[in-house]
């Protein structure tokens, strides 16, 4: 029999995490006529995922926490500090993302990597190009993912290629108003009350090494951004917390509102005017809000880089 070979998006898992494994699977089976393909999570599925899986009548991919010894396909993410636990003892036989490289491997192994606003993007070309169906549930799940990566198409990742695949795949869902769909998944994702503090950073929490030490940068998306105001000295606090317990230089959050298009930051590090210097602001009680940053990729990673990891 053969081997199981997983496919697997990073530690808290996205929805482009989660859709990306669940679809690229089904694409590698279709394509070579197998069923040994496997979707998996590194871990907890957030809410506005658990949501679409549900809409379009998907079950939750299991969780495998240890890759080691495992046959793996890496989806939305290539870094080692993004991949659950084992890594180092997996076989990577493919990787499909569209981040920024850093990755390193003894063997020549398939890399698709395209800088679209995405994973789930790069897999729906897979399919227009080799002519495999996309049925509209499939469609569903891939447009919702591409939705939430790209902030309803208005972050700075978005691309052409990203707008023609959502008119397509909202085509094929039979979704006639994407943007207002999109809307939908979002105020699922920003009703956090019933989130703890730390279940707040860690629903979108992406961990970065830099010379300086290790970065935590967490993103939470919402559509209305004062209806957080309240939480703000807690989240701070939980910032703290989580800096000192997990080793880290900074552990930074930033409070997105996807109709403002501007970020609330909360940080928490060895060297906030650093932080002041990357994004030439002023923070007052650790926190700041920058307009036009929507973007932890393409604007975040980029400005902390330049002072952090030179
Ligand atoms: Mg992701
Ligand atoms: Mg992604
Ligand atoms: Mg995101």
């Amino acid at each position: 029999m053969q081997e199981k070979i997983y496919v697997i998006g990073h530690k808290s898992p996205d929805l482009d995490s989660v859709a990306g494994a669940i679809s690229y699977a089904q694409f590698k089976n279709k394509l070579e006529g197998v069923n040994f393909y496997v979707p998996v999570v590194a871990g907890i599925i957030n809410k506005e995922t658990e949501y679409v899986l549900e809409k379009f009548g998907f079950e939750k991919p299991k969780i495998l926490k240890d890759l080691k010894n495992k046959k793996v396909i890496l989806v939305d993410h290539n870094e080692v500090s993004q991949s659950a636990d084992g890594r180092e003892g997996a076989e990577i036989v493919e990787v499909l993302d569209h981040h920024k490289v850093d990755f390193k491997y003894s063997e020549l192994i398939v890399f698709k990597v395209l800088p679209w606003g995405a994973s789930a993007s790069i897999i729906a070309h897979c399919y227009f190009k080799n002519n495999i169906k996309i049925n509209k549930n499939l469609a569903g799940l891939i447009l919702s993912a591409i939705l939430v990566d790209t902030v309803i198409t208005k972050s700075p990742t978005c691309t052409e290629k990203d707008k023609e695949i959502i008119e397509k795949l909202a085509e094929i869902a039979e979704i006639k108003d994407w943007k207002e769909y999109g809307m939908e998944i979002f105020k699922v994702r920003s009703s956090v009350s019933d989130l703890s503090p730390k279940e707040i950073i860690k629903s979108d929490f992406k961990d970065f090494v830099f010379k300086v030490g290790r970065f935590g940068i967490g993103q939470v998306e919402t559509v209305n951004l004062e209806e957080l105001n309240s939480l703000e000295d807690n989240l701070l606090k939980s910032l703290n917390d989580l800096k000192k317990s997990g080793d880290y230089h900074s552990i930074i959050l930033f409070i997105t509102d996807i109709i403002k298009e501007g970020s609330r930051f909360l940080v928490a590090s060895e060297d906030a005017s650093g932080f002041e210097k990357a994004f030439k602001v002023k923070l007052k009680n650790n926190k700041v809000y920058i307009d036009k940053i929507i973007s932890r990729k393409k604007q975040v990673i980029p400005k902390l880089t330049k002072i952090f990891d030179k």
